[in-house]
């Protein structure tokens, strides 16, 4: 730890990210290609993300001082998503480069807008329990650290490890993926969509989301959130008890990818402020409902002014 992060404590960052940065690979085809065929495709467009990358930008836009801590390749790839975190305001010291090349995801779209991808995670998958141990100052800088499941396992458990006193951890489970106990029990909160709920739960899922977020409790977690695309976000806190509905406002939604990451990121920022949970939560709807509105993931996140008001 350096003196300035020693002096600045917990206030240094609001959020750190912990996860994934790939460069997504796009092209659109007519038809998806059989197995041994060739197709010709558009233009080639790239665009940064991996869902660390989005959380951090996300943040970062709205105006949070946010670190990522992540892994890329020694390759154009890794600069291009290195550039676009700084263009965005976050920093990137505790981006490691090299070891494998950069995460990428190959991405077909057909003209209905239907998608096929692959995607090769490289030096995500070599983000390791060492690399978050030697990340330690980063850890003691942030009021909040939040994580995903686009790096290895035991990176993430690492991850629930290495918290430092009175910070907070925000865990979603994508892709989802068992998690250990201690993992579990670190969360505060967990952060699912309705996909990620029902692989939780497995057979034991209740038909409704209240049911889904009660059972997601009773494994360990100290909060829970439920996202619920038009319909907002249900707020389960382990310390009360309340399962509290968040409705979304009403957008027109041209895309919604990245919006739960748009919503992670707003609600792992303001719960670092100190806001209440269904208060975080009434704020990151609005941010994944502007995030709805514009094509793209890290090309649609919402700067704080773009964020729609409250209902009154
Ligand atoms: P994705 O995988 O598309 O990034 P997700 O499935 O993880 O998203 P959702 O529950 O679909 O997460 O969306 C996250 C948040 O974005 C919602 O809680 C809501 O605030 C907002 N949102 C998503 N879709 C809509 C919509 N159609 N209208 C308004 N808000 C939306």
């Amino acid at each position: 730890m350096n003196d300035s992060d020693r002096d600045h404590g917990q206030d240094r960052y609001d959020l750190l990210v912990v996860g994934s940065a790939n460069a997504d690979l796009v092209v659109g085809v007519e038809r998806r290609p059989a197995a041994g065929e060739t197709v010709l495709g558009s233009d080639l467009a790239v665009h940064p993300g991996g869902k660390g990358g989005n959380q951090a930008v996300a943040a970062a836009r709205l105006g949070a001082r946010t670190a990522l801590l992540a892994r890329v390749g020694d390759d154009a790839h890794g600069r291009l998503l290195l550039e676009s975190q700084r263009a965005a305001g976050v920093e990137t010291a505790g981006v490691l480069v090299g070891g494998a090349p950069t995460g990428v995801a190959l991405i077909t779209v057909d003209p209905s807008g239907d998608n096929s991808i692959v995607v090769s995670p490289g030096a995500n998958a070599r983000l390791s329990p060492e690399d978050i141990r030697a990340a330690g100052a980063l850890f003691g800088a942030a009021r909040v650290v939040s994580v995903q499941l686009e790096i290895p396992l035991e990176t993430v458990a690492e991850v629930a490890g290495a918290m430092s006193p009175g910070s907070r951890l925000v865990l979603n489970p994508s892709p989802p993926a068992p998690l250990p106990g201690h993992v579990l029990g670190a969360c505060d909160p967990l952060v699912v969509n309705e996909h990620e709920a029902r692989y939780m739960l497995g057979e034991s899922a209740g038909s409704t989301p209240r049911e889904w977020a009660r059972a997601l409790l009773a494994l360990g977690p100290r909060s829970v959130v439920v996202t619920l695309g038009a319909a907002g976000a249900l707020v389960a806190d382990g310390r009360t008890g309340d399962v509290v509905p968040v409705p979304s406002p009403k957008a027109e939604a041209v895309d919604t990818t990245g919006a739960g990451d748009a919503f992670t990121a707003a609600l792992a920022w303001r719960l670092g402020l100190g806001e209440e949970l269904t208060m975080a939560a009434a704020f990151a709807v609005r941010v994944g409902a502007a995030a709805v509105t514009r094509r793209g993931a890290q090309e649609s996140f919402p700067t704080a002014d773009e964020v729609p008001a409250a209902a009154e």
